[in-house]
């Protein structure tokens, strides 16, 4: 049987950025998942590198400080996947924030990222929209201007697998779900099963470490591993917009009549529209966008765009992802309060779940973990092997030129980049918004021969 000193079970950005850690550290890991990695939470965030200017709101300094440390030092570990955008929150009459105390927390935002921001304004409503022309102008008073990041998530979780499994001591599986976590005297036996064939594989691992996400309290309990649920599950859903549909140079926040925040990010030659925030009642691993929340979205948009020429035909595509928030006791338990910090836990002797936190800070959420198993194992951490830029790219990049798609690339992007399916070539390692159900062609390549390659 064949025997590791880690298996990490769930390749999002938490378990990919844990066996890059681990694996630059010369730990011998194994990282399976029950899908391809990236394909569920890590592929349907609102793809932001940020400090989380609302979490202003509630004072969570700490965590703000500590995701735009990490956002600035992903624009420059990674300017192929991520780059810096400017941001205008308008601001109307009928705002709740006056335009100083606007302001005050755009300083404080800047501040807290030790001014490696780049620094923030506040503009007139003739200002704002030269930038954003699609806006309602009435009773606009003008908008704060603040920079943050933007990113493809699904890459950078896939490019931070590729850099560890450059390391000899790292192997990686998808479309393999673990079904079993034995204990033993040293360690445990874990089975996985191919979700294809439902072949099985045991192996043995002196620690397991979780970070399956929103999918953890069904899970665990399911492996017989000592567990109460720790999650408030909240679904949020994108849109893809066509190029046009509104016109903004910037990207917008817009604040709606709940009291919450919807982001309008021009990129990838459309527009990117979301959040919602709801709680879930589907099965977590197909979670699709509603008619309800795609109206709910339009609805935003109808009210700050009143003059745009959009409606449910300007949608290229929808996603829709699963946030793991972590309950704390005796904090407020509604989705839009619960904070985005993260906990480790210990359920026994040799098991590590992660949960909670944001995209962003991965880094540093993972970087607890590995600080904590490589003494556990007689070795020294080094903490700042991460800080290296990583070492394989995507052979299709996401943002800027892209080269001409042909077989002879498909088929090495196949090979060199963990590719199962059809989908996992489109949408993940291709990064097109198209859902691949309507593609015709991918990328002026037939669309039935490019799935050929798949039979
Ligand atoms: C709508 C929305 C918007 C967001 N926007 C942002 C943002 O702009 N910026 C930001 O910083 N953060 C954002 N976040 C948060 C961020 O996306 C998540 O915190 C992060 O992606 C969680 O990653 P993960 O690796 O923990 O989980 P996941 O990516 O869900 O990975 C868990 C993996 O576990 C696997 N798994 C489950 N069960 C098994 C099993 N039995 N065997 C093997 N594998 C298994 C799953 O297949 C999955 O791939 C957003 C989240 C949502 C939902």
């Amino acid at each position: 049987m064949k025997q590791y000193e880690v298996v990490i079970v769930g390749g999002g950005i938490n378990g990919c950025g844990l066996i890059r850690d681990l694996a630059l550290n010369g730990v011998s890991t194994l990282l399976i998942d029950k899908g391809d990695f990236a394909s569920q939470t890590s592929q349907g965030s609102s793809k932001m590198l940020h400090g989380g200017i609302r979490y202003l709101e509630n004072f969570d300094f700490g965590l703000v400080a500590e995701a735009l440390e990490e956002k600035n030092l992903w624009l420059k570990l990674t300017p192929h996947l991520c780059f810096e955008r400017d941001f205008y929150l308008p601001l109307y009459k009928y705002s709740k924030y006056a335009p100083w105390m606007l302001g005050l927390g755009l300083f404080i935002y800047d501040f807290l990222s030790h001014f490696h921001n780049r620094p923030f304004a506040v503009l007139n409503a003739q200002e704002t929209l030269k930038k954003i022309p699609s806006l309602d102008p009435k009773d606009l008073k003008g908008s704060g201007k603040y920079y943050d990041g933007v990113v493809d998530d699904a890459k950078l979780t896939l490019e931070c697998l590729y850099d560890a499994l450059l390391e000899p001591c790292a192997e990686a599986h998808s479309y393999q779900e673990v079904t079993a976590c034995l204990k033993t005297n040293d360690g445990y036996e874990i089975t996985y099963q191919s979700v294809k064939d439902k072949s099985q594989k045991t192996v043995k691992a002196k620690f397991v470490v979780f970070t399956t996400g929103p999918f953890t309290d069904q899970l665990l309990p399911k492996l017989n591993i000592p567990w109460k649920p720790q999650l408030i599950p909240s679904k949020g859903i994108h849109l893809w917009l066509k190029k046009g549909s509104i016109d903004a140079q910037g990207s917008v926040v817009l604040t709606t009549k709940d009291n919450r925040v919807v982001f309008v990010i021009p990129q990838r030659d459309s527009i990117l529209v979301g959040t919602t925030e709801t709680p879930v009642d589907q099965d977590m691993f197909n979670i699709q966008a509603t008619k309800t929340e795609i109206q709910y979205l339009l609805n935003v948009l109808k009210q700050y765009f009143p003059n745009s020429d959009f409606d449910e035909s300007s949608i290229i595509s929808t996603f829709a992802g699963v946030r793991p928030l972590v309950k704390e006791e005796g904090h407020n338990d509604a989705l839009g309060k619960v904070s985005r910090f993260h906990k480790i836990f210990r359920p026994d002797h040799r098991t590590y779940v992660l949960l909670g936190g944001k995209y962003t800070t991965f880094r540093r959420m993972t970087q607890e973990i590995a600080q904590e198993l490589l003494p556990r194992l007689g070795k020294r951490y080094q903490p700042n092997l991460t800080l290296n830029p990583l070492r394989q790219k995507s052979l299709m990049p996401t943002f800027g030129e892209k080269p001409a798609l042909t077989m002879g690339m498909i088929k090495q992007i196949i090979k060199q980049e963990h590719v199962t399916t059809f989908e996992d070539l489109v949408k993940r390692r291709l990064s097109l918004l198209d859902e691949p159900q309507h593609l015709k062609n991918v990328m002026g390549i037939p669309v039935d021969e490019v799935k050929a390659l798949f039979k």
